[in-house]
This record gives C-alpha cells, structure tokens and sequence, in this order.
C-alpha cells in the first residue's frame, strides 16, 4: 500500500516554512478532535488525526524533513513495527493530543490530564547501525536484529515494589506528580522533584529490578530494508525505542545503514562505476570485453585506439534508489594495463613496434601533437 505524501496530508507545499506547517497541523487537530467527532465519524477522524500527527512530527523535525524530502516513506518509515507489535497501547488519541496541545499551549495544557495529573514521559531513541552490502542494498533484504527490549519484572509483577510492601503516595506532591512553584508573581508547575512526576514513592524497592519494575533483556526485530537504500538512510521503527515512564509512549528505534565497501562497484546515487583493466593490444585493436553487473556478466564492444580512462555507459545496470523510478547506469571506466614480465623475444617485438610506430610520425599518437606544442610553450614561457 502507498503512503500519502506527508505535505499532501498537511495540505502544504514543499517549501512550507515551520509556521505555515503548524498552522495547518493545528487545523486538522481541531477539525479532527475527538469532541467534534462522535460515533461513526470518531474512528475516521482519529486516523485522519494519526496520519496529521505523523506528517507533523516528520516535518517539524529538520532532519526528518531532510531525510523525507531526499528518500521519502523509505527514509523515514514510522510504520515498522516488531513482531511483538510493542508499539500497542501508547499511541492513543487522547496522548496525541496530549502532544499537540502541550506543544500548543504550554506544559500545563492537556499532557497531564488524561493520567490524573501525573507526568508521562516518552521514552528515549535507540539507534542500530546496520552493515549491509550493495548487493542487499540493491535488492532490499529482510533482516533480524537484537535489540534491548523491556519486560515487567517477575518479581514484584512490575510494581517496583519489594513483594509484600506496595508504593505509597508521594507527599511532597499528594500523588499529583506536579507541584507549583513560585517565582515572583507568578506560579509555574514543575515535575515533582520527589517523585519525579510518578506520584508516588517505592519505600522498599524490588531488588531484582532495583525499584524499575522492569527488566532489561532482548528481543529479535525482523526488519525490512527497502531496495535501493543507500549508505547513511535511517529507517525508523517506532515505539522499539527505550520505554516511556508513568505509561508515557516507547521512544523509537532508528536503524542507520551503512553501505560496506565493494569489491569491484562503487556507488553514486543510483550510479554505479568500476574499473575495468584492458590489455593494451585490446586497447589499440578494439575488441569484445567482459564487464562485471550487479545482474551478473555482460560485454561491451570497445573501438579501436580506446584510450585509457574512457569510460562506457550501461544503462540501466546501476541501482534504483528508493525514491526512484528508474535504475541508474553502470560506468565502466577503461585502465589500459602495461604488460609486465615481457620476455626477450617480447621485447623484441615492442622495440620494433616502437620503430614502426615512429615511422608513422604523429599520427599514432592522439594527445601527442598538443602535448609537444604545449610543452614547448612551457618552457618557452
Ligand atoms: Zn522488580
Ligand atoms: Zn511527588
């Protein structure tokens, strides 16, 4: 299935500035707000509202703005999820806006009231380099990946709390995870300092998790690489990241390719180019020669007094990028080898080839006449 493009859904140019972008975004919260659309209508707008968040959150973060606008969905794909799906139970309506609106009004907007005052914090981002090869590039792969994951810890069920005593209520904030601060005339809210916006306290913490109710261990994460994916591509996979604290969302996971070198290609884009070694009698006569693809063997006529250096173009045989429509092509740049380890009776045969080839003046060598009248001017200068 295609993914509708990020400024289609905000309803922006390309060019948007960062303002026009978050008045459109704004926009399509109010129009889409659960309050406004009830029963039948809710379900829909609340994926309409996913999908405005998404794009939003893309946008609004220069690099992803960056990376979307160079490589796309492929750049900088949220939908990648683990098999253990992970990401479930977070991304809820009433957090999304819990989002927007802090973002919108200041802290103290909607973030705490649909968890009873307490502060919910998002998780932290993983990152995962991955090596790939050209070949997997090109073709795309499916790959596994260990990556830390979380689990409730077995001994205190996740509460955190040694078995047989339970958290308590904080004092410093009477379980609101928030207190007011003065300062001056005015009254700020600050996370509670005590409990650190939980709410409450864990008097006798579990010592198997050391009071975290969790656990540290790893998960596999089956991951698709798109084809055509190219050295220093992030894919994001969200909600793979660290969890959150107090039921705040997962941070998310981003997978940084790195492009191993290659043997015989180097890549350019969706280019690609190698070198490919002539014999210089092959050079001078012209002939069938063999050049490498990523598709396996092919052959390319060269023409007669082929210099070094030439290259010849295959198109097509170069790698389609993951924004592109079309492959590139494959450069075969031409290195004309000198023979080595010649015999006497070879060298025989260059001395005479030599002397053949003086008899003919300049007309054997293509660079030679410029070069002798530069040379002069060199050193007449
Ligand atoms: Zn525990
Ligand atoms: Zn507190």
């Amino acid at each position: 299935m295609s993914k509708r493009d990020y400024y289609e859904i905000l309803g922006v140019p390309k060019n948007a500035s960062e303002e026009e972008m978050k008045k459109a975004y704004r926009k399509l919260a109010m129009k889409y707000h659960p309050d406004r659309n009830q029963g039948d209508a809710a379900k829909a707008a609340e994926e309409k509202f996913k999908d405005a968040k998404e794009a939003y959150e893309m946008l609004s973060d220069p690099q992803k703005r960056a990376a979307y606008d160079q490589y796309g969905h492929a750049g900088v794909d949220p939908n990648m999820r683990g098999p253990g799906g992970g990401g479930e139970g977070f991304g809820g309506f009433a957090e999304a806006f819990g989002d927007i609106f802090g973002d919108m009004f200041g802290q103290q907007g909607g973030r705490g009231g649909a968890r009873g005052g307490r502060q919910v914090f998002r998780g932290n981002d993983l990152s995962y380099a991955m090596d790939i090869t050209l070949e997997e590039a090109a073709r795309g792969k499916e790959a596994q990946i260990r990556i830390p994951s979380w689990e409730a810890c077995d001994t205190c069920h996740g509460s955190g709390a040694k078995p047989g005593t339970s958290a308590k209520t904080c004092g410093t904030c009477s379980g609101a995870g928030t207190v007011q601060m003065r300062q001056g005339f005015f009254s700020v809210q600050q996370t509670c300092p005590t409990c650190r916006g939980a709410g409450k306290i864990i008097p006798d913490p579990c010592t198997v998790c050391s009071g975290q109710g969790k656990i540290k261990k790893q998960k596999t994460l089956e991951v698709k690489i798109p084809a055509g994916i190219d050295d220093g591509m992030r894919i994001r996979s969200v909600g793979n990241g660290e969890p959150g604290s107090n039921g705040g969302p997962s941070g998310d996971l981003y997978i940084e390719i790195r492009l191993k070198k290659h043997d015989i290609f180097e890549r350019d884009g969706g280019d690609l180019h190698c070198s490919v070694p002539v014999s210089f009698i092959t050079a001078a006569l012209g002939g069938e020669i063999e050049v490498p693809t990523l598709q396996g063997k092919a052959a390319i006529d060269i023409p007669e007094g082929t210099q070094a250096g030439k290259q010849f173009r295959l198109r097509g045989k170069g790698i389609k990028g993951v924004r592109d429509s079309y492959p590139g092509d494959l450069y075969c740049h031409i290195s004309v080898e000198t023979p080595v380890k010649l015999t006497e009776h070879q060298r025989k045969l260059m001395r005479e080839l030599e002397e053949s080839l003086k008899k003919g003046g300049g007309k054997h060598s293509p660079s030679g006449e410029s070069w002798t009248d530069r040379l002069r001017n060199f050193f007449s200068a």
